[in-house]
């Protein structure tokens, strides 16, 4: 071995130990006769000493050469030291060295790896392994191994099965894209990338594995944002001869374990909400509940007053935000403008402020009494000091409008705290979501998806009113994970699929070997799946998933680093027989 011990690893108790140490050399502090080198390795850093008079001139001279990011190894004595630090582990030590070796040089590394860096993203992304490097980047991928084995630990204790499906595949609808493979010994033909292992684990439950799990990647040609990467990892699972209620009360057992195990919380009870609720209070079906601001509707005070655009919209609503009623004259115009911007697309917000001695000022005064605005601070159940907010039109653009501004109140007013968890359990989803620019219905979940048992009636007459056994996991106003119990039998995923616009053909030929599959014995079973990048990031209160991933994409989808996508060689296309001619 060439090291006794890690750079993570000495305190006090080992002082006149001889030691051989390791790392990168994150940091070289000359002071003339007196040389220190932080050596940093993955479980820490640990300063080493080189002295004029205690250390021979030949090393005092070596150690006067290192740079950044040198590999090194270095032999010596550890020692007390004399000013300590208290911000590192080993900050009561350091290695007063009498024998160095470099292992390696390095060139200058193109930003500082150190916690905190020079380094703008994109120079971090072209050189992810040095990023990789710093202490704060390297925990978050330290806390998603300790997700995945915990993970592991939970689902095998409850006697789930981890079974690999294909990545090479035909198209799982789940509502993006594929990125598609071509397949050189069958010329023309193509596979697609799983966008979920959905019809695999569906298969394997047919086949009798009773309970599955995979930790996989997932594949989606989408248009990326913050939370969002072409390629992500998932907590896919599925079980046979359940009902909605096992699978919650399974993955809320997941969800109860990861938090303990990983993080030291022990989670309250996780509520449940019917996605027809979400809407209606919280204008959103992720609803971030660690704040109240419950959505008021009032239609019935605020109209057939004479105020034209409260009269004309489908829906007058608001929010109360406690203890905003000293917002200043400048900060409500600065919301009335964030409001209006176009990823908004407010027309205006009117507020009404309940003054600390009970008067009530609005920007409807023109309109409204004080009885009426009264009657609207009893309907938010506001008092003295609240600040009520309130938008008005179709109701549901304005429900979406509404969702943001509470999100950003929410925000303004730090009720969104990163340590403070709230899960929740999304319900009975609608089984289809209408699509205005295709102008039919699509599944809200997937097509496996099953309806409600007493909806059934409702699939001719007013599909947009099916319910389904589907349900999302929510934390803090992020989706975890969704799921559903699935539809097991041929005749009605057929009749699904009718639904969706399939023609006969069509179905058979993308999905007839499920369709076969359930008619050889499938079980009742159902589903869910976590989204693992997420989980991670809302574990590490990061916004971002990008960071717990090692190597990601950038928000063009490409790996910066490596430089992909690229064009491939011209005999490689021929052996493909793919001709690319771009479209101008
Ligand atoms: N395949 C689904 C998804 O990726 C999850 C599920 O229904 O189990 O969202």
């Amino acid at each position: 071995m060439l090291r006794t011990h890690s750079c993570g690893e000495l305190r006090l108790e080992h002082v006149q130990t001889k030691v051989k140490l390791a790392g990168w050399v994150q940091r070289v502090r000359n002071k003339g006769g007196l040389i220190w080198v932080d050596l940093r390795d993955r479980y820490g850093v640990t300063q080493l000493i080189f002295e004029e008079g205690s250390t021979d001139k030949a090393l005092l001279e070596k150690a006067a050469q290192l740079g950044r990011e040198f590999v090194i190894q270095a032999e010596g004595t550890v020692i007390e030291r004399t000013s300590k630090n208290d911000k590192i582990p080993t900050g009561s030590i350091e290695i007063k060295v009498d024998s160095l070796n470099v292992l390696n040089p390095a060139k200058v590394p193109p930003f500082i790896i150190e916690d905190e860096t020079d380094g703008g993203d994109d120079l971090r992304m072209k050189y992810r392994y040095l990023d990789l490097r710093r202490g704060v980047v390297r925990e978050k991928l330290q806390l998603r191994h300790r997700m995945m084995q915990e993970t592991r630990k939970y689902m095998d204790a409850a006697n789930f099965i981890e079974v690999e499906t294909p990545v090479l595949i035909k198209s799982t609808p789940e509502g993006a894209r594929d990125f598609v493979v071509p397949s050189r010994v069958n010329p023309g033909e193509f596979y697609a990338l799983p966008q979920s292992p959905q019809t695999f684990k569906q298969l394997l439950m047919v086949s009798g594995f009773d309970r599955y799990f995979q930790i996989v990647k997932c594949f989606r040609d989408e248009d990326l944002r913050a939370d969002r990467q072409p390629e992500f990892t998932q907590i896919d699972c599925e079980m046979s001869f359940v009902e909605q209620e096992d699978i919650l009360s399974t993955f809320e057992g997941l969800t109860r374990h990861l938090f303990r195990e990983v993080k030291g919380i022990e989670l309250e009870e996780v509520q449940r909400m019917t996605f027809a609720d979400a809407m209606k209070f919280y204008g959103n079906d992720k609803p971030d509940l660690r704040f109240d601001m419950k959505f008021v509707e009032l239609n019935e005070l605020a109209q057939g007053k004479g105020f034209g655009i409260f009269d004309a919209a489908e829906l007058v609503v608001g929010i109360c935000a406690k203890g905003a009623a000293e917002y200043t004259r400048k900060q409500l115009d600065a919301l009335t403008d964030w409001v209006k911007r176009p990823q908004i697309g407010a027309k205006g917000l009117v507020y009404v402020k309940y003054n600390a001695d009970g008067s009530l000022k609005s920007t409807v005064d023109k309109f409204y009494s004080s009885e009426d605005l009264q009657s609207w601070a009893d309907a938010f159940g506001a008092e003295p000091g609240d600040l009520m907010l309130v938008l008005s039109g179709d109701a549901k653009t304005v429900r979406k409008q509404l969702s943001e501004l509470r999100l950003k109140m929410g925000e303004e007013l730090g009720l969104r705290d990163r340590t403070v968890f709230k899960p929740l359990w999304v319900v009975d989803f609608p089984l289809f979501e209408w699509d205005e620019e295709t102008q039919r219905y699509h599944a809200m979940h997937h097509p496996f998806t099953s309806p409600k048992k007493e909806d059934i009636a409702l699939l001719e007459s007013d599909p947009g009113a099916v319910r389904a056994n589907a349900y999302d996991l929510v934390i803090n106003g992020v989706e975890i994970g969704g799921g559903s119990i699935r539809i097991h039998d041929r005749p009605t995923q057929q009749l699904m699929f009718k639904h969706l616009g399939f023609s006969e053909e069509e179905a058979q030929k993308q999905f007839g070997f499920l369709m076969e599959a359930f008619e050889y014995g499938a079980p009742p079973h159902g589903g869910i799946a976590f989204g693992f990048d997420r989980l991670c990031a809302i574990f590490g209160g990061s916004d971002s998933i990008r960071d717990y991933i090692a190597f990601p994409k950038n928000n063009s989808g490409r790996d910066v680093m490596i430089d992909s996508p690229s064009t491939i060689a011209q005999d490689q296309l021929e052996e493909l027989s793919i001709r690319v001619q771009l479209k101008k």
